[in-house]
């Protein structure tokens, strides 16, 4: 019996088609092809502005190091996320504060942050987890309150809104989305950062690119010459290939299906786990378009097996599955250097020992899922 991975990638011959033709063109880096995959990204979100990066923990860096954020700063960060909501804030010098989640979304908790903001508090980073979107209402209100910039780790979270609201067009200073090969949509490695800012895509722009602001260039010079530009700021190397946006370009025309397939097969498990002792995933609420790169429940006291051989039995049963996330204050480098403990963060300590992330790429199969099904069933002990 074959084993069902835990995250295919949902691509096939259209995406390599396309990455032909992008190869053959005798064009393979930065060019029009990534352009033009701004500019559909950007539309279809509602922002102003999308510039593509190799990845989005690059976009996150950039988009931090745009709002001005520097050393001795300290930026919000939820525990429940991957290290690098968290690591961008060292590059620039600053400290991210970890905060604990939400025990229903484990998204951040708003009023747990408010009790950690400082007087060197300048920004927060609040993750959409499993693509679930947070309420931007609240976000928004949070941020004025505290005078912080918002840069949303939306890795989680194409396509979704919330009150009509697309992730990606709000009014936070930017939103970072992950083209990595297990999201929502791929392009091997990449990334997008939207904004409505023109001042903060502009220097996201430069600062993607060595720091060479071409627009200053034709300030001073009237030549046309093509070997001239102008270095503006120590910039880094994040920009993304045009072979990538090929890639790109067809997996956002399939994003909708592919999410409506995801979320048909969310329904699913719901459905066929409403009666086992597991906490299921926090549901979409009225006017909230959830992404579902996550299908992440956890296991209740009551669960004949804990999380642990859980995983276990379902890998006996052809079943991968993953755990979405070990907190940031558990791992060696955060928790020495903030010196955490796990009662700092009783929602994220409690959800560690018991969440388990199930297969739910839109490249499974309906027999693969009914698979899934069966499998934790079994592994619940439930007929
Ligand atoms: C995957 C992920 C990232 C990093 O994305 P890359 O494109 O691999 O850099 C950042 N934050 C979260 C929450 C993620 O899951």
């Amino acid at each position: 019996m074959e084993t069902i991975p835990f995250a295919r990638p949902d691509v096939g011959a259209a995406e390599a088609a396309a990455v032909s033709d992008a190869i053959l063109s005798g064009w393979v880096t930065t060019g029009r092809i990534s352009a033009e995959f701004e500019q559909a990204f950007a539309e279809r979100v509602g922002a102003a502005h999308a510039v593509a990066v190799n990845s989005a923990t690059a976009g996150l860096h950039l988009a931090l190091e745009a709002a001005g954020i520097g050393p001795g700063d300290e930026v919000l960060v939820p525990t429940w996320t991957f290290t690098a909501s968290a690591e961008v804030v060292r590059y620039l010098g600053a400290d991210p504060v970890l905060v604990d989640v939400d025990p229903d979304t484990l998204a951040l908790d708003l009023s747990a942050a408010k009790s950690k903001v400082t007087d060197r508090t300048r920004g927060v980073i609040p993750v959409h987890f499993a693509g679930l979107p947070m309420d931007p209402r609240a976000l928004a209100a949070f941020a004025a309150e505290h005078d912080l910039a918002v840069v949303e780790d939306a890795a989680h979270a194409f396509p979704a809104s919330h009150s009509g609201q697309t992730v990606g067009a709000g009014t936070s200073a930017a939103t970072v989305f992950s083209f990595y090969a297990t999201k929502t949509m791929t392009t091997g490695e990449g990334g997008m950062v939207t904004t409505d800012d023109e001042d903060l895509a502009r220097r996201v722009r430069v600062m993607r690119l060595h720091g060479i602001d071409r627009d200053v260039l034709d300030r001073y010079t009237r030549v046309g010459a093509s070997w001239q530009y102008d270095v503006v700021a120590p910039g880094f190397k994040y920009n993304m290939t045009d072979v990538a946006a090929a890639m790109g370009l067809v997996q956002l025309g399939r994003a909708e299906s592919m999410k409506q397939r995801r979320a048909d097969i969310a329904a699913r498990y719901d459905a066929a786990f409403a009666d086992l002792p597991v906490r299921l995933p926090a549901a979409a609420g009225e006017g909230v378009e959830h992404a579902w790169h996550l299908y992440s429940m956890r296991l209740l006291d009551e669960a004949p097996v804990d999380r642990d051989t859980f995983v276990q039995l379902m890998q006996e049963q052809g079943v991968a599955c993953s755990v979405h996330f070990i907190p940031l204050h558990l791992m060696t480098y955060w928790r020495e250097r903030h010196d955490l403990s796990p009662e700092d963060f009783p929602v994220a300590s409690d959800a560690i020992t018991r969440v388990v992330s199930l297969p739910i790429s839109s490249a499974l199969t309906d027999d693969q899922v009914e698979r899934v099904v069966a499998a934790v069933r079994s592994a619940l002990k439930a007929t």
